[in-house]
């Protein structure tokens, strides 16, 4: 594939790695799916490898500050198991990566290494009852007395919570400041005053997510990253990468459908010939194929932009843009993929149904579909002229 040349020779190692470990252990991806499993005991195998330290720094045993290797890893472990890639993903590149570039050398050298190492969990939370999109006004609230901060409030839709041993929680710290005052902390499964429910869902059914309640939780002051009033600014730096990271995941899903449908329809024969064969079909092949190229070739010259630059704000229209895009055409190509596969699609038995359903997640997920639209037309008021 053309694309697969603008992949540095690490990249195109790691996806291999990625590809022979899926090949091996992600044997039961159907029936964790349809028992709402997820196989935390892989977790330190994963760890053995690297992928559980990615955009974790080097030193502390992680992967380093490379966005194309997350891409790549996101996308091959998608092909195999979308919701495991979407619980690892939250776990590193979500909540791992806020801790790696907001927390103090202190923080970093007693958290980043076990989450690196796969031996704990992590979460982020973020979304409230009440808070989804507009993200910067969390009700949950941290008041210091103190040495400590007391939370309290409900965080909902937390990917891991139901196994995390570290969650980083936005909350807002002075309710009164005409600023908006939100901070983060890092907060351990073992402080007293949380509680977590499990939320059942239509897809990335293997991937445990929970509604977290913080009553009079108390987090050493110790925990609190970056200063009182960051918590913005750290959520916002890290949206591009969580974007662009996790988008990878759109093109295994898209990768994955592509593959199933051609494989199928060159052996369905139908009227006497192999239903490939037909234009109607063949039209879906070729837009599955025309996604797959065009969304990773912008993914992946972005993630190599990123690399480059570190972020900045002349990457987020354009990560909007991939976000968008690449979730829109993986459910898109699940569904044809459905529709080449007949019946057999319909059933429970392949995998292109559960990419349908766990690629809805991502036109929801770390910004929804519209969000992406109003982030580009802002852009567009105030920012391009010319194109
Ligand atoms: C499986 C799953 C896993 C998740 N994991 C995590 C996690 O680990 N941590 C975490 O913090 N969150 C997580 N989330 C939450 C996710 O990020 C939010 O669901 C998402 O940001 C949207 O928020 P909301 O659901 O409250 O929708 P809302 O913000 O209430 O939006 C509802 C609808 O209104 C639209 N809308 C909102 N505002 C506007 C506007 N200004 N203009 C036009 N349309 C608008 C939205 O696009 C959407 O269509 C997860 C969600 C799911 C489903």
């Amino acid at each position: 594939m053309i694309t697969k040349q603008l992949l540095s020779d690490e990249a195109k190692n790691i996806m291999e790695v990625v590809r022979v470990f899926c090949e091996r252990e992600f044997k039961n991806t159907l029936k964790w799916d349809a028992e709402e499993y997820m196989p935390y005991e892989l977790w330190a195998k994963m760890g053995e490898i690297g992928l559980t330290g990615i955009m974790l720094d080097n030193e502390l045993g992680g992967l380093g500050d490379d966005l194309l290797l997350a891409v790549v890893i996101m996308e091959e472990m998608a092909v195999y198991s979308p919701a495991i890639g979407m619980s690892l993903g939250a776990h590193t590149i979500l909540a791992g990566n806020v801790i790696n570039r907001a927390g103090s050398p202190e923080q970093k050298k007693k958290y980043i290494p076990s989450i690196a190492n796969g031996s704990k969990v992590a979460s982020i939370c973020l979304t409230e009852p009440e808070v989804g999109s507009d993200a910067a006004h969390p009700k949950t609230k941290a008041v210091r007395k103190g040495d400590k901060y007391i939370i309290n409030g409900t965080k909902t839709f937390i990917t891991n919570a139901p196994h995390a041993d570290i969650f980083v929680v936005y909350a807002t710290t002075d309710e009164t400041s005409e600023k908006r005052n939100v901070s983060a902390f890092i907060v351990e499964k073992e402080y007293k005053g949380i509680k977590i429910d499990k939320i059942k869902k239509m897809g990335m059914r293997a991937s445990p997510t929970g509604q977290v309640h913080f009553e009079n939780v108390e987090v050493p002051v110790a925990n609190l990253l970056g200063k009182e009033g960051d918590g913005v600014y750290i959520m916002m730096a890290g949206l591009d990468v969580e974007r662009i990271g996790l988008s990878g995941a759109n093109i295994g899903m898209i990768k994955g459908s592509l593959t199933e449908a051609t494989k199928y329809a060159q052996l369905r024969k139908q009227f006497g010939k192999h239903i490939i064969k037909y234009q109607l079909i063949q039209e879906k092949l070729a837009y599955m194929f025309s996604q797959l190229e065009i969304n990773r070739c912008y993914l992946y010259t972005l993630a190599n932009e990123w690399n480059k630059t570190k972020g900045g704000k002349a990457l987020r229209s354009p990560t909007a843009a991939i976000k968008m895009h690449s979730a829109e055409a993986a459910v898109k190509c699940a569904e044809e993929a459905i529709q080449v596969l007949g019946g057999y699609g319909y059933t429970s038995e392949n995998m292109v149904q559960m990419y349908w359903r766990d690629a809805k997640l991502y036109t929801i997920g770390a910004g929804t579909i519209e969000m992406m639209k109003l982030i580009i037309s802002r852009d567009l008021e105030t920012k391009y002229t010319t194109f």
